[in-house]
């Protein structure tokens, strides 16, 4: 196996294999050295790496059967969400936003987590789509430099940040954490993907389809703020922990800085895909 993909099915963790077709159970295929629980894995990172690494072919040819719509969340309780606001050039421009000097943080309750291919239960008429690129932290910490942030990131995934407009523009100025705490606003997945394993981390591609309509595609490396620099921004006031999840920010194309205004409707299929990291797919009702 490659790199290591910490994925959690029936609430056991699961390493994806190198075809994504399959999984193997960590603690099971181990012999009871690994755990089972997703958060453990995290805390205990680079021996799930090492572990990955030396999957034998045997192993690999043992996995069971994935089935996407069987993935739950990676990361099914982390201490803290993070989210960071306005991260990319153009939307801020689109949300007619001046560029933060420092990054914009809220955050989305863990309450509102959701599985990989879960269902977007919307609420009212002006819930939105935010495409996101997604770290999880391995090794937590205070006061992490810019330089050794990525040692302590267990890796990347996809993330959406589903967003109440309506909610989160009920006053001025506007409030971001409950507009984006809904249930099952915070799909993650569809599998962590070990960062070091990531030839170009800093810069993916990343789309977000409606309904097959594309409204969102970018790089990341059109963020203000990079990863490292959130890292040490937000390690320099609150420690981070090991499982804390990061979400890093959405492109322009969003759906209430389109004219007119395209928010998601009963029946839409929100497709958000980043390069070597996979695809959630989840469906409005
Ligand atoms: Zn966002």
């Amino acid at each position: 196996m490659a790199s290591a993909r910490l994925g959690c099915v029936d609430d056991r963790a699961v390493l994806i294999t190198s075809s994504l077709t399959g999984y193997i159970d960590i603690e099971k295929v181990s012999g009871g050295k690994l755990p089972s629980d997703p958060m453990a894995c995290l805390e205990r990172w680079p021996e799930i790496c090492k572990f990955a690494a030396n999957l034998s072919q045997t192993d690999e040819s043992s996995a069971l059967v994935l089935d996407a719509d069987e993935l739950e969340c990676p990361v099914p309780r982390p201490r803290q969400i993070f989210a960071i606001g306005i991260n990319y050039k153009a939307h801020a421009a689109e949300m007619n936003n001046p560029l933060p000097k420092e990054p914009l943080v809220f955050t989305k309750f863990s309450s509102s987590l959701n599985n990989p291919n879960g269902a977007l239960t919307l609420v009212g008429e002006k819930c939105d789509y935010e495409a996101e690129l997604v770290a999880v932290i391995a090794k937590g910490g205070r006061n992490i430099s810019v330089s050794q942030a990525w040692d302590h990131v267990a890796g990347l995934c996809v993330g959406q940040d589903v967003s109440d407009r309506a909610l989160q523009y009920a006053n001025t100025p506007p409030q971001f954490s409950l507009g984006k705490s809904r249930a099952g606003f915070t799909p993650i997945g569809p599998w962590i993907t070990d960062a070091a394993s990531l030839a170009t981390r800093g810069n993916l591609e990343m789309t977000c389809r409606v309904s097959g309509e594309m409204m969102q595609h970018t790089h990341t490396d059109d963020m203000i703020f990079e990863i490292p620099e959130i890292i040490a921004y937000l390690s320099s006031i609150c420690e981070l922990f090991s499982g804390d999840v990061i979400y890093t920010g959405t492109p322009s194309g969003v759906g209430a800085g389109r004219k007119p205004p395209r928010f998601l409707r009963a029946g839409d299929i929100v497709e958000t895909t980043i390069q070597d990291l996979g695809t959630l797919v989840n469906k409005c009702i």
